[in-house]
């Protein structure tokens, strides 16, 4: 594979792990390749640094890839769910339904608004279920909006089909999910997409986001709203915010976007060698593919089941020490924290029992597409080990 044979600009990370008993094989990687370098140095000498080229650029690559009319590059993915909850006129009083199993940025950007958030319930494929979404649904709502996590869409088929009849709008927190599709229909296509770059996503550009749609007000309200609300020069349409993308940030993300085919089989062949060491082991449960859904696994995410030999936290802790940089995506539901348990606009006694489960039990093992062949096999090695030494 073409990125297996790029330089490891990030060699001070394992030097720095050097001092470890074992080599850390890392949860994500970051590789800057010899073309993004070259990019970065045309915009250095260019002079131009910000909305320039090179954003448009990017913005052309992610609607391709989106499939969309239009693509709004931003300065990060809470900035493009802030900025699409605004262009749909969401806030105060307004619900929206999102996931209880996700990142705090979705629902921080829900509180930001003003907007309450309220919590649909999951299914195996860890995102929401449309009957647990429906249940939810009434004068208040406004908005649906699911999160395809682990790069996994949730099923916006049937979601949309509930958004369009019943006059909601449709969401999609697609930051883990760039090139995901569902039933042929790309993530950020059927809802108003968006998307991160953040420096641990599929295609990074270290801080970043964007979004995608079809509708071209909600694309012109976006741009106007990324730049203080100016659509000419000094004529102020919105009160604005900055919301800019960086020419250095979009020419990092660049190759990565006309490489995202490379990338995504990458992580592909990475799960589908995983699914095959590590589905005979009693007690572990490996990702599932619904039918009809392109995985693009930004996490490869196993579940300990209730009757493992062992539980989920000891079997990080087992893994950390041979040296798999395993991880919890997330370890607790999003609304479970102190700060938003007195907030009345954040529902935490919504019914989400499946997600609480799912919160106990999911673990995420290395997937990204730098690993080698035996960093894989060392992976599916240690759980194996760590699952039966623990019986
Ligand atoms: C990363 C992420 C975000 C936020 O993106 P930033 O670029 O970090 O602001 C939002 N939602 C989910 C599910 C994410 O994983």
């Amino acid at each position: 594979m073409l990125l297996r044979s790029l330089p490891l600009s990030v060699g001070c990370r394992r030097d720095a792990l050097a001092a470890y008993p074992v080599r850390m094989i890392a949860i994500t990687q970051v590789v800057v390749g010899s073309r993004q370098r070259e990019l970065v140095s045309e915009v250095l000498e260019s002079g131009q640094l910000a909305q320039g080229p090179m954003v448009a650029a990017f913005e052309d690559l992610l609607a391709q890839i989106a499939k969309t009319r239009h693509a709004v590059a931003l300065n990060s993915g809470t900035s493009a769910l802030v900025a699409t909850l605004r262009a749909l006129g969401i806030g105060r009083g307004d619900e929206v339904i999102t996931s209880p199993l996700t990142f705090a940025a979705t629902l921080n950007a829900i509180l930001a608004v003003g907007a309450t958030a309220r919590f649909a319930d999951i299914g195996p494929d860890y995102t929401v279920r449309l009957d647990a979404v429906e249940s939810l649904v009434n004068p208040k709502t406004v908005a649906v909006l699911p999160v395809h996590l682990y790069g996994l869409m949730a099923d916006v088929g049937a979601l949309s089909r509930l958004t369009r009849s019943s006059g909601l709008a449709l969401i999609e927190d697609a930051a883990q999910a760039i090139g995901a599709s569902a039933d042929g229909i790309q993530a950020g296509k059927l809802g108003t997409g968006c998307f991160s770059f953040y420096a641990t996503k599929n295609v990074t550009t270290g801080e970043g986001g964007a979004v995608t749609t079809d509708d071209s007000a909600i694309a012109d309200y976006i741009r106007v709203l990324r730049n203080q609300g100016m659509k000419d020069r000094y004529q102020y349409e919105i009160p604005g915010d900055n919301l800019r993308m960086t020419d250095v940030h979009a020419a990092i993300g660049i190759p990565q976007l006309e490489g995202i085919e490379a990338i995504t089989a990458a992580r592909q062949a990475n799960a589908h060698r995983l699914n095959q060491g590590l589905s005979t082991i009693e007690g572990i449960e490996v990702p599932w593919e619904p039918e009809g859904r392109r995985h693009v696994y930004h996490q490869y995410t196993i579940r300990v089941a209730a009757q493992s030999p062992v539980d989920r936290d000891s079997l990080v802790a087992s893994l950390r020490s041979a040296g798999v940089g395993a991880a919890v995506y997330y370890p607790r539901l999003v609304f479970d924290y102190g700060c938003y348990r007195d907030d009345p606009r954040v529902r935490s006694d919504d019914s989400v029992p499946a997600a609480f489960d799912a919160a106990s039990q999911v673990v995420s093992l290395p997937v990204h597409p730098h690993l080698t062949e035996d960093d894989v096999e060392a992976v599916i090695a240690a759980v194996r080990q760590s699952v039966s030494g623990a019986g």
